[in-house]
This record gives structure tokens, sequence and C-alpha cells, in this order.
């Protein structure tokens, strides 16, 4: 029995060291990283650059992912999805100084004109949205329009986006490339369930003043509108179950019984299948040809927003051109990985949470493990016009 427990601890012994210290060296991974915002990525850079780092790009990468190309220890891919405005001030800098790559998959739609933002360490954040944006009233206005949730929305370029001026000067001076991140990012209604309907703490203002308890926001079950055909409910639905007193009012922050009831005869429509296509083909082919437009090359790299996405959207995305398809799948990329599931991590700039993150991710089996305890989010369930992953 000593012996054999003896044995146990000698075998464990060996498992650890071979996960720890030797599978890391013998069978290095990539762990990609994606970010969003960021504000200051000065630290996060100095970081990764004192550590030995090394970001790659995505030329490289595809050797990795081809087998052609040995990973070295330490090398990472970096991605920034969305293209924030502080992409632009808060990468400029650092990656040059610290002779660092990133992609940015950019929103195609959202991107505006007019020259370069100077870049100033004390220029207030350029994400602070102005105050009319995030008000109870503007969130109330968007219940009575349910439309304004819907695919075909068209999304004018805002401010709180990078400039092509700004990418194109980046691409050029060889600190990023460019991917897609779809031309709309757009959030759209999955079905003609209506769930629900979602009260905010935020505007408990409205309903004090209104006097109506009943004023909210109705939830469908949402998806990435790329997904498929998306459900256009009636713009005057809402008012009209919120005048019957409808007992549909049951959804606040996720936590209580949804109650699930079909809408019934005209309450709304599903987009037309021919319609789905043609969107379909902006979003992806769209928002390829608009980069290739600005920066005069194409670009064969291409993020899922939300990281949501079918067997069929993978083939369609392929067929028009991207070779090199991104989820958000929790998993570090090693030689071998299919170059149209690529898998990410989600990341935070701060220096003490990559360290740790960084050690798992660059083991993989440690990291097969985390990442099978943390799967990518699920789809989502409720329309949040405020949140933009
Ligand atoms: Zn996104």
């Amino acid at each position: 029995m000593r012996r054999l427990i003896l044995w146990g601890v000698v075998a464990l012994m060996m498992l650890a060291t071979w996960i720890i210290w030797l599978e890391p060296v013998v069978l290095p991974t990539v762990p990609v990283l994606f970010f969003h915002k960021t504000k200051d990525f000065e630290r996060t850079a100095a970081w990764l650059s004192r550590n030995g780092f090394r970001t790659l790009s995505l030329e490289e990468f595809r050797g990795v992912l081809r087998g052609t190309r040995k990973p070295g220890r330490g090398e990472i891919l970096l991605t920034f999805d969305d293209g924030d405005a502080s992409n632009y001030a808060g990468l400029m800098r650092p990656l040059i100084r610290h002779r660092e790559h990133a992609i940015l998959f950019l929103v195609t739609d959202r991107l505006g004109e007019g020259p370069p933002r100077g870049i100033s360490p004390s220029a207030p954040s350029l994400r602070s949205k102005s105050p009319q944006e995030n008000s109870p009233a503007a969130a109330l206005r968007g219940a009575g329009d349910a439309d304004r949730y819907a695919a075909s929305a068209p999304h004018a370029p805002n401010p709180y986006s990078l400039r092509w001026s700004e990418v194109v000067l980046m691409a050029r001076a060889g600190i990023v490339e460019l991917g897609s991140h779809s031309a709309s990012h757009s959030f759209a209604f999955g079905s003609e369930s209506l769930l629900g309907f979602a009260t905010s703490p935020n505007w408990k203002t409205i309903q004090a003043s209104s006097g109506d308890s009943r004023a909210s926001l109705p939830v469908f079950l949402g998806r990435s509108a790329l997904l498929g055909p998306s459900f256009h409910p009636d713009s005057n639905l809402v008012a009209a179950l919120v005048a019957s007193g409808s007992k549909a009012r049951t959804v606040a922050s996720g936590r209580e019984t949804v109650r699930n009831f079909r809408l019934r005869g005209g309450s709304g429509r599903f987009e037309a299948r021919s319609d789905y296509e043609a969107r379909l083909n902006l979003e992806l082919a769209g928002s390829r040809r608009a980069i290739e437009e600005h920066l005069g090359a194409p670009t064969d790299a291409f993020a899922w927003p939300w990281g949501q996405r079918s067997p069929e959207l993978v083939r369609r995305a392929h067929e028009l051109g991207y070779d090199l398809i991104f989820t958000t799948e929790p998993f570090a990329a090693v030689a071998g990985t299919d170059s149209l599931e690529v898998p990410r991590i989600g990341a935070e700039p701060d220096p003490a949470w990559l360290s740790t993150l960084l050690w798992i991710y660059e083991r993989r089996t440690l990291g097969a493990i985390l990442g099978r305890l943390h799967p990518a989010s699920l789809p989502r369930q409720t329309i949040d016009p405020e949140t933009n992953p």
C-alpha cells in the first residue's frame, strides 16, 4: 500500500513537471488575446515587452497554424475589437515605442471621416458619451420604437469610433493590421417570442414621474443579426401591451422567471430570406470592400461579433474571401488549429491580470482545462442596446 502511494506521488510530480515546465517549451502555444477600449495601453505594452512577449503579424500567425512556422515561447497575437476611438490615442505610441503589433477588427459602418485626432495624454476620454445618450428618456424612447434596434437600422459613423484616416495611418506605420468585425455589429430580434419586459434601475426616475411602473423595454430573444432573418416587431406593440396591462412584465436584471409567449397575427414580420442574404453580403463582403477601398489592400481576417456564428456562416465568410476567422472560444491557438475557427481569449489590459492569464494559456493542458471551465459567453438572451462587446 505504501509503495502504491509512493508511486502515485511520483507519477503526479512527473505530470506536474510536464504540464508546468516542459509542455510550454516543447509544445508552445500562441494565445490570441482580444481587447476592446484602450484608454491606456502603455503600461500593458511595457509589461509585455519587459517580460519577453512578442506580438505576431497575421502572416507569422498563419504560418503557425499551417505548421510552417514553429511558434517561439512568449509569442502572442494582440487583437482589438469594435474600432473604438481609444484604439488610436491609446495604441499609437505604446505600439511604436515597444515595437509591438496588433490587429484591429473594425465595424466598418461606424468609422468616421476627417483628419486624425490629436493625441494628448491629458485629453479626456474620447469615449465619454454625451449625457443625452445615456438618459432614461432615451432608453424609454426606444421602447416605443423597437425597429431602432433591428438589423436594418442604418449605422451612421459615430464619434466614439476610429476614423479611417487614423486606421490607415496606423496600418501604414506597420503597427497594426486591419480585419473586419462586420459592417454594423448589429443585434437583432431572433424570434417572435417576447420574453417579457425589462425594467432597469436606471429608469426609476421616469417611472416615478410618469406614475406608470409598467413602462419598460420589451425583451425578445436576441442574437447577432448575422445569424439569420431577423424579426421586426410592430412598433406599436409595446404601447399596446402596456396599455392592455399585459402580465408579461416579468424580466428585470435577468434573475426572474421568463414568461415566454408568442405574439400572434399581425404584430410583426420576419425579414425575407433574400433581404437577409443581401444584408449578410453587405456585412461580410461589404465590410471587406470598405477596408480595401481605404487601405488599398484587402483583408483576409474576420472576427464574429459576440463570437456568434454557425457552420453556414463560417462557410459563407470563407467563400467571400476570409481565411483567418476568429471566435471567442477561450483557448490558445497551436499548430494545426483550424484557421476558420481561431480561438481568442478575452483580456483586460491590467498587467497583473494578464500575467496570470498568459501563464495559464502558455500551458496547453492548463489552458484547455480553463477554457472548458469558462466557455465563451452563450448567445445573449436580451436586447441590450447599451452594451457593446
Ligand atoms: Zn464586438
